[in-house]
């Protein structure tokens, strides 16, 4: 399914440019993602179709969070003490063109035999690791006997208390979520899916019904949201999605700043626009529908927390901390906190 019907029926954006822009980075788009595509330049079209600007980009890096250097084992990326993300498939079901390993897309390969036992063999010997994330790609385009082979080896090694599987299939393949696999997944608990949407009009009948099967069967569902320019720079796009992410038992957990992959810079917005976003919708929206606003630091210093400013200023006695309707309160401190208070806020 390489390059889509939309970019072909416009074309205003076709010939050699564009070729070299899929020549570098592969296009590649379900049908399903395709048909929520009105206008190339509509925020579902933004997401998936090759652009020109995709070459322009010189400031990018090519692997910003070091994942390559941080691998133990080819696709292994052990960055924190507890846990680990496994990249145990090499496709996904449409090519976000903001992807953060787009660099994989050109020589995708497979996960070998060999890698995979590597991979099993590193996560064995290394009791520090409780948690392990199964990304890629898109795990879920694996075939489920496969998908099913590497949960239940992670599940023979006991330290691993904690199966997460990142995915975007329910957003833009959705029949890749099928009764089967709902069902092979629940025997394995503990099991987290973290889904990927963007925006509210990928929430559809389909969508709906994908979650549904993976929370029926017990799964806590978590989304993460890549800010992106043009496409849900905006608080009641986002709003909008967040909410509509609870209703389908969703649970916000990232809005990410855009890293500094090559090739990206036109989807990425000033970091302030994060906070900006984030502040007006606290308190507008359910608590259960914020995620936390991250930068994942270039180099491959992992991810931080952004939280807009409530605290105005410390005093000895008391902090004055702003409401978010804009009313400054004053909180009263305990003997001897305001030092710590302070070495806390302002670092
Ligand atoms: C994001 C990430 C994780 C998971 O981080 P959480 O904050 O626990 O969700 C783990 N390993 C790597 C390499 C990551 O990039
Ligand atoms: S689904 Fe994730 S890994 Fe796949 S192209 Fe999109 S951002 Fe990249």
């Amino acid at each position: 399914m390489h390059q889509s019907a939309p970019s072909e029926r416009d074309g205003n954006e076709s010939g050699p440019g564009l070729a070299g822009v899929l020549d570098r980075y592969p296009g590649k788009l379900s049908a399903y993602a395709a048909s929520l595509i009105q206008r190339r330049d509509d925020p579902i079209g933004r997401q998936f179709l090759p652009t020109l600007e995709e070459l322009d980009d010189s400031s990018g890096w090519v692997d910003p969070l070091a994942e390559e250097a941080l691998s133990p084992v080819r696709s292994l990326v052990h960055r924190y003490p507890n846990r680990a993300l496994w990249l145990v498939s090499h496709e996904c079901a449409a090519h976000c063109r903001f992807c953060t390993r787009k660099r994989r897309w050109k020589d995708a390969r497979p996960l070998s035999e060999g890698d995979f036992e590597a991979g099993l063999a590193y996560l064995a010997r290394s009791p520090g690791i409780r948690d392990v994330l199964l990304s890629g790609g898109d795990p879920l385009l694996l075939p489920l006997d496969r998908l099913e082979r590497i949960i239940s080896s992670l599940r023979a090694i006991p330290h691993l208390e904690v199966i997460r599987i990142g995915s975007r299939a329910p957003g833009v393949l959705p029949g890749a979520v099928t009764p089967e696999l709902a069902s092979m997944l629940k025997k394995y608990h503990p099991i987290f899916m973290n889904l990927h949407f963007n925006h509210p009009r990928e929430i559809t009948t389909a969508s709906r019904q994908a979650c549904a099967l993976l929370a029926d069967a017990g799964i806590p569902l978590g989304s993460q949201t890549v800010l992106l320019r043009g496409v849900n720079d905006d608080a009641a796009i986002l709003g909008a999605l967040f909410h509509g992410l609870l209703t389908m038992r969703v649970r916000p957990y990232y809005l990410m700043q855009m890293d500094l992959t090559a090739g990206t810079a036109h989807f990425r917005t000033p970091i302030s626009a994060g906070l900006r976003i984030l502040q007006s919708l606290r308190n507008h929206i359910s608590g259960i529908a914020m995620p936390q606003f991250v930068i994942d630091l270039p180099g491959g210093h992992g991810k931080v927390p952004l939280v807009p400013n409530s605290i105005r200023a410390i005093h000895e006695d008391r902090a004055e901390i702003v409401s978010y309707t804009g009313v400054q309160c004053d909180y009263p401190l305990l003997e001897g906190e305001h030092e710590e208070l302070r070495r806390l806020h302002f670092g």
